[in-house]
């Protein structure tokens, strides 16, 4: 495998509170050594950050962010959380537009745009996702949909903006279902999305990660396309041994 730099995501979704966060990382970070072209992040639950930004200290590979935040920096939003009150919590990133957040909770293309430029406002650097669900996909929509995804972002944000964007191709019909789009599946849509980049003036490399079912078995066949630059995991990112284990094999 090539010795390009590799981000690895952990989304715990509604997993690990404070104690099992602490105990996770300290148990992950004693099995795990630094590497110069790897990035370990973390995106615990909110009342878990803090636990996971002190385990971590020291750790510069290591990033912890929040999973979802609101746009506005503060107000009448309750149950929400603000982009600074989860940086001083300790969060250096944010997961946004995650499929569970568009398709579960209603979030617009729109909103997701107002969270990207909210998050690159404040230096928080956004993790972004796009995907289609399996019903776009029969229909032979999956172009069609990504591309509008990421057009609602190109909209928000100018071209230097996305030197701090991570962007993560998340099919929705693959997450949490043990169905994994193949490697080819994905390079074609991480690909599609650098060229809609570079189209709307984008030069940078954006990393573009791939995630839904990634486990170790399919890992480096995905991580093998040089257009995936990384893998953002749910279930198989939930014990420490078992994510160790996944993020050492490409070593
Ligand atoms: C996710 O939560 O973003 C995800 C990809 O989950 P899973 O790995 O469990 O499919």
């Amino acid at each position: 495998m090539s010795k390009r730099s590799l981000i690895y995501a952990a989304n715990w979704k509604m997993n690990h509170g404070p104690t099992a966060a602490r105990d996770f990382l300290a148990r992950f970070l004693q099995v795990t050594s630094p590497a110069a072209d790897r990035q370990l992040w973390f995106f615990p639950p909110a009342v878990s950050i803090a636990a996971a930004r002190d385990a971590a200290a020291g750790r510069d590979d290591v990033v912890v962010g929040a999973q979802n935040v609101h746009w506005e920096p503060k107000g009448a939003f309750t149950g929400e959380l603000s982009i600074p009150l989860v940086m001083e919590a300790g969060a250096r990133a944010v997961l946004i537009g995650h499929s569970e957040r568009r398709h579960l909770f209603g979030e617009t293309d729109e909103q997701v745009g107002r969270k990207l430029a909210a998050a690159i406002k404040s230096g928080l650097t956004p993790m972004v996702c796009v995907g289609e669900t399996l019903a776009e996909r029969e229909g032979g929509r999956t172009e069609q949909v990504v591309t509008r995804q990421v057009a609602a972002l190109l909209d928000r944000i100018g071209p230097a903006d996305w030197e701090r964007v991570v962007l993560a191709y998340e099919p929705v019909w693959a997450i949490g279902t043990g169905k994994n789009a193949t490697p080819d599946d994905a390079a074609q849509v991480h690909g599609l999305i650098r060229f809609e980049l570079g189209r709307r003036g984008v030069t940078g490399r954006v990393p573009i990660l791939y995630g839904g079912s990634v486990n170790q078995g399919n890992v480096l066949a995905l991580l093998a396309r040089e257009e995936v630059d990384g893998v953002l995991v749910g279930g198989a990112s939930l014990e420490p041994d078992g994510w160790a284990e996944l993020v050492g094999l490409g070593a």
